[in-house]
């Protein structure tokens, strides 16, 4: 695996590739890789002549400044993992890479999200959304890859990147390709910020996907609310501070209050065990 640490020169060697009419897959990270990034990469590998994949923790998508400050570095571990995965370049860079002009927001380059930047994760976390496009868009720029692999973990972020891709113009250069939510053995949805929990906190952290699941077995048609409100007094039992659990179509993400039986739905829970937040989501129907 080869380590790139300047812009500059990833786009070197990544023109000559591409002169060579090599396919690029791309898979951003923020690092303390787990097995859900790893499958990531094994799709970019089945589909894509070369694997990149970059580790950046971008302080302008953390709202929460706590978060971006305990937010795990397991770097050589990361770097093993990669070279295991058979990934093929690592961009590794820094925040002024990134960042050349400083990290605070120029206002004039606000992404037009709509409502996606106002519900569920927008709502909770302000400016979020932003920072995540900043970022993706920075490295799209610098990678130009073919394929664009992200996880289904993040349901909402995937819609946020479609929109960004088509706001900036490469409908037709880059493919999004959102990949399944892996698991623990257990049910809990894999996330570098499970590395924060301790004992009692994981052995609760599954709460969540038994809520999910429990959405998903007992949903039927007509008002969704109660079980909405069961999903949450679920989570409240087993010590979560919850944030939403959210039912909606699975397309859109507009909030569905009432099911018809027929639109596709998504559930999606965000919610605190003490000092950790996690989100995880279901596809319903
Ligand atoms: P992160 O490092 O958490 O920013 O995640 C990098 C990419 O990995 C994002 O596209 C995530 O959606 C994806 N990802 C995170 N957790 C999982 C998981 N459990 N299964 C599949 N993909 C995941």
């Amino acid at each position: 695996m080869i380590l790139f640490k300047k812009a500059i020169d990833l786009r070197k060697w990544l023109d000559t590739q591409q002169g060579k009419g090599k396919t690029i897959g791309f898979v951003p990270t923020m690092g303390a890789l787990h097995a859900g990034h790893v499958s990531l990469i094994d799709a970019s590998e089945k589909q894509a002549n070369l694997t990149v994949s970059s580790i950046f923790i971008n302080p302008t998508q953390f709202n929460d400044r706590r978060d971006f400050e305990k937010y795990p570095v397991t770097l050589s571990k990361d770097i093993d993992m990669l070279e295991e995965a058979g990934c093929d370049v690592l961009f590794l860079p820094s925040v002024k890479e990134m960042y050349p002009d400083g990290i605070t927001r120029d206002q004039s380059k606000t992404y037009d999200l709509e409502y996606l930047e106002t519900i569920l994760e927008g709502n909770y976390r302000p400016g979020h959304f932003q920072g995540v496009c900043q970022v993706v868009h920075r490295l799209l720029d610098i990678v130009r890859p073919h394929f664009l692999y992200l996880g289904q973990k993040d349901y909402q972020q995937c819609m946020v990147i479609k929109k960004l891709i088509s706001l900036i113009g490469m409908e037709g250069s880059v493919e999004l390709v959102v990949c399944p939510t892996l698991r623990e053995a257990d049910g809990l949805a894999m996330s570098s910020r499970n590395m924060r929990l301790n004992a009692e906190e994981r052995k609760k952290a599954v709460s969540i996907s038994k809520a999910l699941y429990m959405i998903k077995y007992d949903i039927k048609e007509g008002n969704l609310e109660p079980l909405k409100q069961k999903a949450k007094v679920y989570l409240e039992e087993n010590g979560f501070k919850v944030d939403y659990v959210g039912i909606a179509d699975a397309n859109d993400l507009s909030s569905v209050k009432v099911w018809d039986g027929k639109q596709k739905l998504v559930a999606l829970i965000a919610a605190y065990l003490n000092e950790v937040r996690l989100i995880d989501n279901m596809i319903l129907t």
